[in-house]
């Protein structure tokens, strides 16, 4: 019998944070890591099953830290229009999706994710009202696709005006702030016994009641919570007029902004703001092909780097960015910064972006909490990774590794591993029949059409 599982033979290992190359042979068990040995020392009788890496770079799973999939059914909507405008366009039509078609909405995300080397994912579920039929299809949905998915549940009890909930004026009326926390608490134990995560997704502090987030800030061990935050100038205006004190203060203020609070896109942020981010230790989701999208702006990522402020890489939904290529978010992240007039010295560096898609999203997916090496590639690590061809013409630099991936062309990985399984597998999908995807794709779309 075998010690191992898989042994992925002469791999390239890629240590990001690093910029470091290691030549090593990679043992699975258990979906784990369970040895990293020099190249052809070991013995491929030690492994169930080996495959040969043939020199190819090896890196960790990228994680897709901001995420929305009902949006995968609205992609190219409303292309020139913000926040606002855009939301009244899109979510109508894909805030009460038939689980059928939530299921379908989180395959699509998951296919193309996985094609790019996303092992996670967070997605900041959002029906509304939030229903437990919805919620259950999509924590089945990730369950099958075989992604590490954390589901932070969007939660919103603000209201403008009548009684329709802030951010959704086509609902009648909504679930209260106890009710909508008592359904996440409910699907725990069944998300977790299918391999998925849940979370509190509080849609934005100023979409939520007071009551609302002191009940999260109140519960007993701290949550993870993932929430928008001043998105756009309205959103921060809107903020604090409503609170008056910016919503990091008032997150501050409620006990809320924590280590295990993620903040999507940050990019109306003060001084003050950021030194609260940086000493709550709180994490910045930064979703940069989302925000230019629709023209919210461009958040301070050197600035939130100084500050010593852990920053994740998100897509955001599919209708507002229309891809969930986690590469291209990478690259804008890289480049946004070499706008402004700072030194190139605040630019960060390609070894920092791949570490945020990477160990800081972590962060995001609340496994960090529970495993400390998830995210990097080291003996006791989580085994998510993905594999490339060593193909020359993909122009992997040896000598500057994160820098040909960060800004060089896209490559699909050829394999594709979470928790020691194949995701995809010499380009084929494992978990996800594409053809049978498509046929219902199309049918979908015919069915909404007609
Ligand atoms: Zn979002």
């Amino acid at each position: 019998m075998p010690a191992h599982d898989l042994l992925i033979a002469n791999a390239n290992v890629l240590h990001c944070a690093e910029d470091h190359l290691e030549r090593c042979d990679i043992f699975i068990r258990d979906g784990r890591i369970a040895a990293l040995l020099p190249a052809s020392t070991t013995s491929r009788a030690d492994a169930a099953e080996t495959i040969d890496a043939a020199s190819g770079l090896v890196m960790p799973g990228l994680v897709n830290a901001h995420a929305h999939s009902p949006e995968n059914l609205a992609r190219g909507r409303a292309e020139r229009a913000r926040l606002s405008a855009w939301r009244d366009a899109i979510w109508p039509d894909i805030d009460a999706l038939t689980p059928d078609l939530l299921t379908l909405a989180i395959e699509i995300g998951a296919a193309e994710m996985i094609r790019c080397g996303v092992t996670s994912v967070v997605d900041h579920f959002r029906q509304t009202p939030m229903r437990d039929d919805a919620l259950r299809a999509a924590i089945d949905a990730y369950a099958a696709t075989g992604l590490r998915g954390t589901i932070a549940v969007m939660l919103r009890d603000g209201q403008s005006g009548a009684a329709a909930p802030m951010g959704a004026p086509h609902v009648a009326s909504m679930a209260s702030a106890t009710e909508q926390i008592a359904l996440v608490e409910l699907m725990n134990s069944y998300a977790a016994g299918v391999g998925v995560t849940l979370a509190f997704g509080p849609s934005a502090p100023h979409r939520c009641s007071d009551a609302l987030l002191e009940q999260l800030a109140g519960l007993d061990p701290a949550p993870l919570i993932h929430t928008h935050l001043n998105e756009t100038a309205e959103d921060a205006e809107t903020a604090h007029s409503r609170f008056g004190r910016s919503s990091i203060a008032q997150l501050h203020s409620l006990g809320l902004l924590r280590p295990t609070t993620a903040c999507a896109h940050a990019v109306h942020v003060s001084g003050a703001d950021i030194e609260l981010l940086a000493t709550r230790e709180a994490l910045v989701v930064h979703n940069p092909v989302s925000n230019l999208r629709l023209g919210s702006g461009i958040a301070p990522v050197p600035a939130l780097l100084e500050a010593g402020i852990r920053i994740a890489i998100g897509t955001d939904g599919s209708a507002s960015n229309d891809t969930q290529d986690v590469w291209e978010a990478i690259k804008l992240a890289a480049l946004l910064p070499r706008i402004d007039a700072r030194e190139s010295t605040a630019w960060p560096s390609a070894a920092t972006l791949l570490d945020m898609a990477t160990r800081n999203g972590h962060r995001a997916t609340g496994f960090s909490w529970t495993e400390p090496l998830a995210g990097v590639i080291a003996v006791g690590a989580p085994a998510d990774l993905i594999v490339f061809d060593d193909d020359p013409l993909a122009l992997h630099s040896t000598t500057a590794p994160s820098a040909s991936l960060v800004f060089g062309r896209r490559c699909e990985p050829r394999h594709v591993i979470a928790r020691g399984r194949f995701l995809m597998r010499d380009h084929a999908l494992v978990t996800i029949d594409e053809e049978k995807l498509r046929r219902q794709v199309r049918s979908a779309s015919r069915n909404a059409a007609a």
